[in-house]
């Protein structure tokens, strides 16, 4: 790939360029050691700049409004002057062909909204990898100047605690449905949401969401609060009409000021600093382990004997840690 010099590239995201941001975000990206080292080299020198926004995750099933609740929300954020980048972490399953946010008809308006920025996920990479990258793209936005960051998920698998690992804010967006309305809805994923929205609360589905909203309130009241002094609101809002996305954004912003009236805030991304450091080391190290060409060898012999039962995974990983550390 052509890219301009380390240092153009880092000036010009300092000075908010969008091209220069999207061409060190395909520098992370990028699978090639050369790429890698540049794009190290880069972020240790922007990471100074960092930090200075808030991080929202959101997440839902498919179908549930994501995209266009982004497009409201994005509208609403950018119209108050301020900047807005849009990510996505989109780990592509065997289950899913490629980046369903890959798609280009999403989000149109944003797209061409000049302070908003839209990257699709990285596809195909596992989770761990994608979410390192999402990472380090939260960074570079950051460094590039943008005031809010939104992290989507796709809604499906473990994404969602990926997203929740670096964003200060979670949202999770649902719908009113017939009759049970906590089936479909992992007990979980409500657990780990700061705010929750009910979402297309229009027309004919007013009534239903104001039903919904109950139950779910009554529910919310059965978890232990994650943060004292923050029982998780039950919103409704339309991303059609735009009624309610307001008030989405005015208890975004009482969450934000809350954690940081205390030392939370700061806490909450210390906790997810170490996190990734240790996630890093941990997929590091077993790329490195499962390279060694001594440990290539005597796999196949180990998961043999660990599916005949023979031996028990943890009598296997002393083999390949004795194999590849040896007496070190
Ligand atoms: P995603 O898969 O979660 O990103 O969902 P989309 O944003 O693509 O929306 C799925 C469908 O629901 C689209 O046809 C949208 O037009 C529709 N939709 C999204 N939000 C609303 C809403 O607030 N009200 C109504 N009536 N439809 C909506």
């Amino acid at each position: 790939m052509q890219m301009p010099p380390l240092k153009n590239l880092q000036q010009s995201i300092l000075a908010g360029d969008r091209v220069a941001l999207g061409q060190a975000i395909t520098l992370i990206e990028s699978q090639k050691s050369a790429d890698r080292e540049q794009a190290g080299n880069l972020l240790a020198k922007l990471l100074k700049h960092s930090g200075n926004s808030l991080r929202i995750g959101i997440t839902g099933i498919p179908g549930v409004g994501k995209s266009t609740f982004i497009e409201a929300l994005g509208s609403l954020i950018t119209s108050q002057g301020k900047k807005l980048a849009v990510l996505a972490i989109d780990p592509s399953s065997p289950h899913s062909k490629g980046s369903i946010l890959g798609d280009k008809t999403r989000m149109q308006k944003l797209a061409t909204n000049a302070d908003a920025f839209i990257r699709p996920s990285a596809t195909g990479g596992n989770l761990g990898g994608v979410a390192n990258t999402t990472m380090e793209t939260i960074l570079l936005c950051e460094a590039a100047g943008y005031d809010v960051i939104i992290v989507e998920t796709v809604g499906v698998g473990q994404s969602e605690v990926a997203v929740k690992n670096m964003t200060d804010v979670f949202v999770l967006l649902m719908l009113a449905g017939a009759g049970d309305e906590l089936q479909g809805i992992k007990r979980g994923i409500m657990e780990m949401a700061d705010i929750l929205v009910i979402n297309k609360a229009d027309g004919d589905n007013i009534k239903p969401t104001n039903l919904a909203k109950k139950v779910y309130e009554n529910a919310i009241h059965l978890f232990t609060p994650r943060i004292s002094d923050w029982l998780p609101p039950v919103l409704t809002c339309s991303s059609i009409t735009g009624e309610g996305v307001e008030l989405v954004w005015q208890k975004l912003n009482d969450f934000q000021s809350l954690l940081k009236d205390g030392d939370l805030f700061k806490e909450n991304r210390n906790q997810q600093k170490k996190l990734w450091l240790e996630q890093t080391l941990a997929s590091e190290l077993l790329q490195l382990i499962k390279a060694d060409e001594k440990v290539k060898a005597l796999f196949p012999q180990l998961e043999q004997k660990v599916v005949t039962n023979k031996i028990t995974p943890t009598q296997a990983v002393d083999e390949v840690m004795q194999e590849f550390f040896g007496d070190k």
